[in-house]
């Protein structure tokens, strides 16, 4: 290539470039000036006792944006994509006008064995980040899906429901661990293939639970977050092998334990090094029989006031059946939790496991929409 058009092409390249400058820079000041007027808001709401996060007005903004988009010539995917970050940093401005700690925080008495767990002073609530979640952060957080992960169809299908009813967490079991060995017991790791892409396809991040510490690993390569489950809480090497993965853990309380065992068992985590831990109150083991176990809602306050860890409230294994589950997902949120985690089954009549306990989409709609972005008490 002669000099001089070379000359020419890094003139014209440079002048590409500034120009692109120019935008980047203006795109920051108008994204600025969008995260002043979403502070004004926030004020407004907080004075008119309103919520931060209306679901719906997101939902139709949202789409209103992509269709805008769309006739400019821009992506979908580019659109929500862009969206979703600047909306994001809109709601974390409201929550933190709102989130003034009222009282001093003290220690809890006798805390040692849990002394990572604890609250002291000085350290501050744990925000537990998984996909575009941020438990902790005063959002409330509606997680849905089914009890096991059965099929591609059965879990394309609840992940349509869900991503259109503004769940950003999905849940399904792949590794079951069932009461008898004569039930279903999950599709393993080919579920876990069907759960990641049905939900990373449509945006939301996924939970599931593990069961064997040698599993762990290739779980937490493509699960956003891990359970243990009830059965498990003081399973000491299977928590030590979820921590080690990095991952985000939802610890689920056993039916026959104490706070302070699941603030114990929460240690284990902590101690190595992974600080990413939520807390799930999920019913604990008495002699009623009206429901499969008794949710322990006065969990929720008791735990804010020992640790700094999030914590949220599982219903539908506390319920057993599905017509109380709407009105605890109300008590959980009632009560100072940070989210529900609820069992939606697509086509509950053919649920394999827990099919009494779940909710078909249009139960889940009204859960969601009530409750979901709501702010945490
Ligand atoms: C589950 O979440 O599907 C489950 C088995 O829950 P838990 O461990 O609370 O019984
Ligand atoms: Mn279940």
């Amino acid at each position: 290539m002669p000099i001089e058009t070379m000359t020419d092409a890094a003139l014209v390249f440079g002048a590409l470039r500034a120009a692109i400058d120019q935008v980047d820079q203006e795109i920051l000041q108008l994204v600025q000036k969008r995260s002043e007027i979403a502070r004004d808001v926030g004020v407004a709401k907080r004075l008119g006792h309103l919520p931060v996060y209306d679901a719906k007005r997101e939902r139709d903004h949202r789409r209103a944006l992509v269709e805008s988009g769309e006739q400019l010539g821009l992506p979908g995917q580019t659109v929500r994509a862009l969206y979703d970050a600047i909306a994001r940093s809109g709601v974390a401005q409201q929550l933190a006008l709102s989130h003034t700690p009222s009282k001093p925080v003290q220690t809890p008495p006798d805390s040692d064995d849990y002394r990572l767990a604890r609250l002291e002073p000085g350290r501050g609530q744990t925000i537990v980040s998984v996909g575009e979640v941020r438990f902790g952060a005063g959002m409330f957080e509606v997680i849905g899906g089914p009890c096991s992960v059965e099929s591609r169809e059965q879990i394309e299908l609840a992940a349509d429901h869900c991503r259109g009813l503004g769940v950003r967490l999905m849940r399904g079991g792949c590794f079951k661990p069932r009461t008898s060995p004569h039930n279903f017991q999950g599709h393993g790791l080919n579920a876990l293939d069907w759960l990641a892409h049905a939900a990373h396809s449509r945006g939301m991040a996924i939970v599931t639970e593990v069961l064997e510490p040698t599993d762990a690993g290739v779980i937490a390569e493509q699960a956003d977050m891990l359970q243990i489950g009830a059965r498990n809480m003081q399973n000491a090497p299977l928590l030590r092998a979820c921590a080690k993965t990095g991952r985000p853990v939802m610890l689920k309380r056993g039916p026959g334990s104490t706070l302070k065992e699941l603030l114990c068992a929460a240690e284990y985590l902590l101690v190595e090094g992974n600080a990413q831990v939520v807390l799930c109150e999920r019913g604990i083991r008495t002699f009623e029989t009206a429901t499969r176990s008794t949710l322990d809602l006065s969990a929720v306050p008791a735990l804010r006031e020992l640790t700094h860890l999030p914590v949220i409230v599982d219903p539908s294994h506390a319920a057993g059946r599905d017509e109380i589950v709407h009105a605890l997902c109300r008590g959980a949120h009632g009560v100072g939790a940070d989210g529900v985690i609820v069992e939606m089954h697509p086509q509950r009549e053919q649920a394999l496991s827990d099919k009494r306990q779940a909710l078909t989409p249009h139960q889940f709609a009204a859960i969601t929409s009530e409750l979901q972005g709501q702010e945490v008490r």
